[in-house]
């Protein structure tokens, strides 16, 4: 198989294009399907404080033969942490948890605009902080509208590497996406097969015959040559090993944009809408 592309983030880090999200996946069942995807080759772990298996992916990577430094490892704040106190507890809590000194990016996990007074700057400086004493390598945001990016980097001394945001076929972001690219911030795709929701498309099942893939390889396929940053979830071997399996074949023009084509607007958002959420689970250390 070929060697996922690394991308260079606004920082000058760099990111692979492709990595295992942890989502949904049980603390017991984590260390497993993190094993499993690193002896695949993935070299780029996507979990939260709030997923609530931070510890076992540091687990996997510390029994695996794979040195940290070789593997890239995102996190992101608890929701009931913005205030800076609360998130200076909370990434010390992860960068434990994780195993390590530092971790390569840590992100706002949502923007929280009812909450906290809408007040994320005060958060980012705690960010900043971190990352200029090499805590945290990269910083970013997740789930940030335009409106939010715009009062954010107005303020920033460091600007965001990343927004995280929900992007399929079905939902493509574009306003946000737009922004972003304008702005030299990379677009991570979350949910990039929408959970499963795009994969019985017809366009889709047309072109994976076409290409003699699967309609999950064919929607990743997309992303990777829009430029996304993906972390597609599987706990199934067989389907962590198909989703790195992207790299041998290319969409042309036509069957890109047949899929581009797909987009229902907000119509076809799955998650809460960033505007509205404010889920504030209690905060327990990670273990
Ligand atoms: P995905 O779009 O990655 O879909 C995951 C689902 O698809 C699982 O049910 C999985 O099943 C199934 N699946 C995976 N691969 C295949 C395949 N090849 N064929 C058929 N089915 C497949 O959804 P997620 O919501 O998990 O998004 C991915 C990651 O994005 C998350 O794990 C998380 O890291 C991040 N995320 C971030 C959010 C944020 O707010 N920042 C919000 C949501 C997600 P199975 O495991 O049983 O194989």
């Amino acid at each position: 198989m070929k060697d996922v592309p690394l991308l260079e983030l606004n920082d000058g880090h760099t990111i692979p294009q492709l990595g295992l999200g942890v989502y949904q996946i049980a603390p017991e069942n984590t260390v497993d399907a993190v094993l499993n995807a690193l002896e695949v080759g993935y070299r780029h772990i996507d979990t939260a404080e709030m997923y609530g298996n931070e510890k076992q992916v540091g687990e996997a990577i510390n029994e695996s033969e794979i040195g940290r430094s070789d593997i890239f490892v995102t996190s992101k704040l608890h929701n009931a942490m913005h205030k800076p106190d609360d998130a200076r507890r909370a990434i010390d809590n992860s960068i434990e948890a994780i195993g390590s000194d530092y971790i390569d990016l840590f992100l706002i996990h949502w923007p929280l605009p009812k909450l906290y007074g809408g007040d994320f700057l005060a958060t980012w400086e705690v960010l900043e902080d971190y990352k200029s004493k090499g805590h945290l390598r990269s910083i970013g945001v997740s789930n940030f509208q335009v409106s939010h990016l715009q009062k954010l980097i107005a303020k920033a001394k460091i600007e965001p590497a990343v927004n995280q945001i929900e992007l399929h076929p079905y939902f493509q972001n574009v306003e946000v996406d737009d922004f972003g690219q304008t702005k030299n911030i990379a677009t991570e795709a979350w949910s990039p097969i929408a959970q499963g929701g795009v994969l019985d498309d017809p366009v889709i099942a047309e072109i994976a015959k076409q290409t003699g893939k699967s309609t999950a390889q064919v929607v990743l396929r997309w992303h990777i040559q829009r430029g996304n940053i993906i972390f597609p979830k599987s706990e199934t071997p067989e389907r962590i090993e198909e989703n790195y399996d992207i790299f041998d074949f290319e969409l042309d023009d036509n069957q890109m944009a047949d899929i581009t084509g797909l987009d229902k607007a907000e119509n076809g958002r799955t998650g809460p809408h960033p505007d509205r959420f404010d889920y504030c689970p209690e905060y327990k250390r990670p273990g």
